[in-house]
């Protein structure tokens, strides 16, 4: 079977791939660039975003779960073993892990109302969306396959950061030896895969500038 295929999600800083302060975003007001986000995490139907409980509680109520995507958080407090379905049908509670990989395995078996080939049998894209802990637990796994960053090229101080380098040279890359290599696709490539146009070069909103890139691990 085609092992289920993990796409983190992220936006981070050029300088020091910072991804969070004080529990929140270091930014506000990237409007495009959250907007970029649920498309790409909504494009197709039976999608999945797994995300850590921090994250999870970062989000305003009023938009939680998020829309059109199966959410699955993850806490050492939920329940040991295989999740049980949410309450009130994809879109009311989310699903909750108390691992990552009790996610997977979820996410394996969850009921299919497709015949997907995948083997994430209910034929969706699986993403994870954060934090810093959950893309740890992620970026171990042989699963986590690629890497849609938002490279925010201007610089907020962050206490929260992602864990992989990728094009930072400011941060310590990971030399050993059996350390998967992440390479930067094109913007073909980048665009093929999301299933949209990917706007060129830096963006700009307000005083923020950043630029939409994926990476893949070869
Ligand atoms: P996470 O969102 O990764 O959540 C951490 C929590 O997840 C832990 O407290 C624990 O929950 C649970 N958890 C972690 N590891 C495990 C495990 N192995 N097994 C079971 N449960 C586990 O928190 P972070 O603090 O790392 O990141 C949050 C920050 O990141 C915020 O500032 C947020 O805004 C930012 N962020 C930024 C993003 C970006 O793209 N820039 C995207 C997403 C978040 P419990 O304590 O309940 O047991």
């Amino acid at each position: 079977t085609v092992p289920l295929e993990l796409t983190l999600v992220v936006a981070a800083t050029a300088r020091d791939m910072g991804i969070g302060a004080n529990g929140g975003l270091p930014w506000t007001g990237l409007r495009k660039e959250m907007a970029y986000f649920a498309r790409v995490t909504k494009r197709g139907d039976g999608n999945a975003v797994i995300m850590g409980r921090k994250t999870w509680d970062s989000i305003p109520p009023k938009f939680r779960p998020l829309r059109g995507r199966l959410n699955v958080v993850i806490s050492r407090s939920f329940a040991p073993g295989l999740p049980k379905d949410p309450a009130d049908g994809p879109d009311a509670s989310p699903v909750e892990a108390s691992s990552l990989e009790m996610a997977l395995e979820y996410l394996r078996r969850a009921k299919v109302d497709s015949a997907a080939e995948s083997a994430n049998s209910r034929g969706g894209r699986v993403f994870v969306i954060g934090g810093a802990q959950i893309y740890g637990a992620a970026l171990r796994l042989v699963e986590a396959r690629r890497v849609l960053l938002t490279r925010v090229v201007s610089d907020f101080s962050c206490d929260t950061f992602f864990p992989l380098a990728l094009g930072t040279t400011s941060v310590a890359a990971d030399k050993t030896a059996d350390a998967p290599t992440w390479v930067q696709r094109s913007r073909a490539e980048h665009a093929a895969w999301i299933g949209e146009e990917v706007p060129d070069g830096v963006q700009t909103e307000g005083e923020t500038q950043y630029e939409f890139q994926m990476w893949e691990r070869v």
